[in-house]
């Protein structure tokens, strides 16, 4: 049996979003669930676009999501490797040289549509002679390379889309080399892919006619294929993703408060069969994984929906998944936990309930005629309304009169968490003397 390997390949040319955050959550789940290794790969042969800080941000949300990787590789370290494959490719008759510039090409293009055929390169630098070289690269033109594609059909059992098949008679050589020297995707990826000993590739539905043609480099360089599995992209509201959601940035959501956990449970199951439900472990995340249960269609994804899930999820967390990021014990998170936000929020609690503190009064009559009808304890979440019901009746005050010196008083600040749930976390003492302005 072969080691199961999987990738994730990000290009460091922006910030980690939904859409490649969807795809590092399905290759790093299936490595987890097959009992392989998790690879990480950085695409940067796009030397203009691609940026440290980039790279450094990538590497910072998979650790936080908890997607550590086995192994990891940068294409631009490899491109000696690259070019020796493509000496041997040439030599084989696999990839030739093409000098058509752009505008050329585009006339070519634009002659092929209009005869209502398909954009197909015609191969005609395969064409040419020693001569017509020799006179284009005295006119200082350089070469760019294509990969040239053998007829027959081309077909894969897609993990996700099932059987997939292809005439390779109506895709065109792919360009594997720009003109200036750099490299495409194409070949590099598959390069790797058979060094590293991928077995499984799992990516964007955007990415199916770069198999096809990927297939054809996969069996001329390495003799055999990994599994494929192409997902569904994710749609907006309104259709296709739009700029603003796909680049959501991950670290963004971060910092509002999203759990990393709530952001895999929510991605691995948008689009499936299965409800979206909490998950507090990426090993059970990842036993869950069915790619069977993906449907063809294109999920949407909605970031109030996530944040939803997000808040569903912050106030079903056991104490065991924060203690480490907070300063409150087992009995004050779990009464507190269904009124939060985020888990951030349990310090603006603590700050209040743990922490000495000011009062500020406002209505002293009223606050120490509410300390003097206090309930005795014990006090839950019912104390409250009881209360202040009755203070109500004996003080004649109501509304903001009422709410906002009782507010000041407890907390010293006019807004923060509900009053009803602070009562039984603060206890009868503190209640009665911040009523009374003493410092407690
Ligand atoms: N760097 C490529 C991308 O981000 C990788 C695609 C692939 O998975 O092969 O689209």
């Amino acid at each position: 049996m072969t080691d199961i390997k999987v990738r994730f390949a990000p290009s460091p040319t922006g910030y980690m979003h939904i859409g490649n955050t969807r795809t590092a959550v399905f290759n790093w789940l299936l490595a987890k669930k097959l009992g392989g290794k998790f690879m990480l790969r950085i695409d940067d042969t796009d030397v203009l676009r691609s940026k440290k800080e980039y790279e450094d941000a990538l590497r910072d949300v998979l650790q936080w999501m908890g997607f550590n990787w086995d192994e990891e590789a940068r294409q631009s370290a490899r491109l000696d490797r690259y070019n020796e494959v493509v000496e041997k490719l040439k030599s084989q008759g696999r990839v030739y040289a093409c000098y058509e510039t752009a505008e050329e090409l585009e006339v070519m293009r634009k002659r092929l549509m209009s005869r209502g055929l398909p954009p197909i390169y015609d191969r005609s630098a395969l064409r040419l002679t020693a001569e017509q070289i020799a006179a284009y690269e005295a006119e200082g033109r350089k070469p760019h390379y294509r990969f040239k594609l053998v007829e027959g059909e081309i077909s894969w059992n897609d993990m996700i889309r099932g059987e997939c098949r292809y005439d390779a008679a109506k895709l065109a050589d792919p360009v594997i080399i720009r003109a200036d020297g750099s490299y495409l995707y194409h070949l590099p990826s598959v390069i790797d892919d058979v060094d590293f000993g991928i077995t499984h590739i799992i990516r964007g539905e955007d990415h199916v006619t770069n198999t096809a043609l990927q297939i054809q480099m996969f069996l001329t360089i390495g003799g055999k294929l990994p599994e494929f599995g192409h997902l569904p992209l994710l749609t907006g509201a309104e259709g296709k993703l739009s700029k603003r959601l796909g680049s959501l940035g991950v670290r963004e959501l971060r910092e509002e408060g999203v759990e990393a956990l709530a952001i895999s449970s929510f991605l691995a199951k948008l689009g499936t069969s299965e409800a979206i439900e909490p998950f507090y472990d990426l090993e059970s995340l990842a036993a869950s994984l069915d790619f069977g249960k993906l449907g063809r269609s294109q999920p949407k994804f909605s970031v109030e929906e996530l944040q939803t899930f997000n808040t569903h999820y912050v106030r079903s967390l056991p104490f065991a998944m924060v203690k480490d990021r907070i300063n409150v014990d087992e009995d004050f998170w779990n009464t507190l936990r269904g009124n939060l936000n985020k888990v951030s929020d349990v310090a603006d609690w603590q700050d209040i309930c743990c922490q000495k503190l000011k009062p500020v009064i406002e209505d002293a009559d009223l606050t120490s005629r509410a300390a003097s009808i206090l309930p005795p304890e014990p006090w839950d979440e019912n104390t409250y309304s009881a209360w202040v019901s009755e203070l109500k009746s004996v003080s004649g005050k109501s509304g903001k009169n009422l709410f906002h010196p009782l507010r000041m008083a407890l907390t010293a600040a006019p807004q923060g968490p509900e009053l009803k749930v602070l009562l039984p976390l603060l206890g009868r003492q503190k209640v009665y003397d911040r009523l009374l302005g003493k410092e407690a």
